[in-house]
């Protein structure tokens, strides 16, 4: 959990995170340690700024290299599954993108590390969370297909990209008692749940979404 810098935001911005926060909580999102989290990260230094007016509306955005930042809803309704209401400690992101997620999962885990494949979008996200001094988001250029066997096991591993199978090597590196939320499939995606406990894997299908692919390799 980290302190993030609040200077450079103005009132307008305050009043519209707001609103999204309302709209969470209409939608069903009830994890308040989330929505508090999500009242404090400021969504609009990580899109274009010719877009930032649309920043705290429900909606996904382009980034560039055809990737984008997900819509505040998912990026809620994953958190939430994922945190179960219990404190992280290690939680794993694969897919930076601009680096939304992985500052408010920052706020809710001890430590994060988040793995992007593009290289421009880690390095843009890089900055983007050094400008907010989040310091306990630690990013990763590699496949998160391979996950970051480094620094397993994770309490919780979200995927912001769409797998057609669920990557072994994300399985194994699932700690007991963990979560893990992903969305599976291609044109037709279901959003999954795996926890893993004493017995082994246990998968719940949950909601139809729609995310960019999840692609091997680096570029
Ligand atoms: N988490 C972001 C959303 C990112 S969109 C947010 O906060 O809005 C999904 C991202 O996953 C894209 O940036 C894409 O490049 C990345 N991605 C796809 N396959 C990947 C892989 N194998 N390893 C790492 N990142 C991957």
């Amino acid at each position: 959990m980290n302190s993030l810098r609040q200077s450079g935001i103005g009132m307008t911005s305050q009043r519209t995170r707001g609103r999204m926060i309302e709209r969470l909580r209409a939608q069903g999102i009830r994890d308040e340690v989330l929505l508090a989290a999500m009242n404090t990260v400021p969504r609009h230094i990580f899109v274009d700024e010719a877009m930032s007016h649309l920043a705290y509306d429900d909606k996904s955005l382009p980034i560039g290299f055809g990737q984008t930042i997900s819509q505040p809803y998912i990026v809620a309704r994953m958190t939430e599954i994922m945190r179960d209401g219990k404190t992280l400690n290690r939680v794993l992101e694969i897919g930076t993108g601009c680096g939304y997620q992985a500052a408010v999962l920052g706020q809710v885990a001890s430590i994060v590390y988040s793995v992007e494949r593009i290289l421009p979008l880690h390095e843009r996200a890089a900055n983007y969370l050094q400008e907010l001094h989040a310091e306990n988001v630690r990013l990763s250029y590699a496949d998160g297909g391979l996950g970051l066997p480094g620094e397993a096991p994770f309490d919780g591993i979200i995927m912001a990209a769409a797998a057609t199978h669920i990557p072994q090597a994300l399985l194994e590196q699932l700690a007991v008692g963990g979560r893990m939320v992903l969305p599976l499939g291609a044109q037709e995606q279901i959003l999954c749940m795996i926890e893993r406990d004493a017995d082994g894997y246990h998968e719940s299908r949950l909601e139809a979404v729609k995310f960019v692919p999840l692609l091997t390799g680096k570029a």
